[in-house]
């Protein structure tokens, strides 16, 4: 399998690679910097260099079955055993670990006050994004305090910990039992967890800033009604 260096350092803009195999579907390379899409979070956009050539990756994704990361190209691929520069369009990626930071300490943020489960969400780019919430109600007011009082944590400049647990270890823990973290396939461990002290812990596989400062503000712009028991908000991060 690729060895997926984001993982443990997301602020990699480039690495070298050798190209193992080249699917339908895009690239399979040694190791990489560039994010596949889960999770909500988009896949990666960049270059692949060899020798006096490039081509640009248009998308990152995985692999249904296998898992694999596969780079999916926008022209002639390099050919297997090529060594190859991997190199991230940086400021967009960079984006998406602001955004997806924010969406975490919204969701620690409803569940402080409200003890609302997160049902689902998704990021777009552009600092754009979507979370529902376990909630019976959702209103413009309730947005206006939850960005209150979300700005005012981010400011705090919380440090986000990336954590390899023991699987053991992750299922006994409280603060991610509430993230039905028993859903993690068996065959996980460690379990990859997201710690941002204070505001919210759980299992995750995305990309994230190192602390809060730097998502910078986020406003509330929607708040709606997905059916019972399923409110949205959607987010916008002020440019940085
Ligand atoms: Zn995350």
């Amino acid at each position: 399998m690729t060895d997926a260096l984001f993982s443990r350092d997301a602020y990699l803009t480039t690495c070298d690679a050798t190209v193992v195999a080249i699917a339908a579907a895009g690239v399979v390379l040694d190791r990489t910097v560039f994010y596949a899409r889960g999770g909500g979070q988009p896949g990666d956009t960049g270059t692949l260099r060899w020798d006096d050539r490039f081509v640009s990756v248009a998308d990152t994704v995985k692999d249904r079955d296998s898992g694999e990361i596969l780079h999916a190209v926008d022209g002639d691929p390099p050919p297997v055993g090529a060594t190859v520069t991997c190199e991230l369009d940086w400021s967009r990626r960079y984006m998406h670990m602001r955004t997806h930071t924010a969406l975490h300490a919204l969701s620690g943020v409803i569940f402080t006050d409200h003890g609302a489960k997160v049902t689902g969400g998704n990021m777009e780019s552009g600092g754009i994004a979507r979370m529902d919430f376990e909630l019976d109600a959702m209103s413009a007011e309730l947005g206006r305090d939850v960005e209150a009082k979300l700005n005012r944590l981010l400011a705090e400049d919380r440090p986000v910990h990336v954590l390899f647990l023991p699987r053991a270890d992750a299922l006994a823990d409280p603060d991610l039992i509430r993230t039905k973290i028993d859903l993690v396939p068996p065959a996980i461990d460690p379990i990859r967890v997201i710690d941002i002290e204070g505001i919210d812990k759980q299992a995750d596989g995305g990309t994230h800033v190192r602390s809060t400062g730097e998502v910078g503000t986020v406003r509330v712009v929607k708040t709606e009604s997905k059916g019972k028991a399923n409110k949205r908000m959607r987010i916008q991060l002020d440019p940085s």
